[in-house]
């Protein structure tokens, strides 16, 4: 999973800490600096949105790419509500083990992942989706093929066995 310090490249000569990083890159020119101080009692939580660990602004909709080196959040846009103090970012105790569930599942659109959510629900999930795919791979063979309609022209065509494989995992949700 892409984590803030793959994400905010650091500068060799001035190594930061990925927090401050951001700072650095995105502090907006019309206000002067200040260094965030303390923590504010608000909280975020890390989760997972298409294989990125992202920590969202607790006081409006933005959101950095989070690492777990450096668990400080600092929002570029709102200042943390204008308060200049960090705030905590919460991460799960198991997050590694969440990272290696996540990098099975192919694709990158997949890998998301929310605090409310164990790590049995991450299994459960991708083996659920590989039974699903089973039990329709199984039952279009027993009927000859997967019916696919045209939007446009309206048309419904019989995929069979490979085809079919491929418009399925097309069609594959999160
Ligand atoms: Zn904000």
């Amino acid at each position: 999973m892409l984590r803030g310090s793959q994400f905010y490249s650091d500068d060799p000569d001035h190594p930061l800490p990925v927090a401050e990083r951001i700072l650095r890159w995105y502090w907006p020119p019309t206000v002067p600096f200040v260094m965030p101080e303390g923590f504010h009692k608000a909280q975020t939580y890390a989760r997972v949105n298409h294989g990125r660990w992202v920590a969202d602004c607790p006081f409006c909709s933005s959101a950095v790419v989070a690492d777990p080196e450096d668990p400080r959040f600092f929002c570029v846009h709102c200042l943390n509500n204008g308060t200049g103090k960090w705030v905590r970012v919460v991460w799960p105790e198991d997050f590694a083990a969440i990272e290696a569930e996540l990098a099975l599942r192919a694709r990158t659109t997949h890998r998301n992942w929310d605090p409310q959510e164990s790590l049995a629900d991450l299994r459960d999930e991708r083996q659920g989706r590989t039974q699903l795919g089973r039990d329709v791979v199984a039952a279009l063979e027993r009927q000859g093929g997967l019916p696919v309609l045209d939007a446009r022209s309206g048309d419904v065509t019989l995929l069979e066995g490979r085809d079919a494989r491929a418009a399925l995992e097309e069609g594959g949700s999160r």
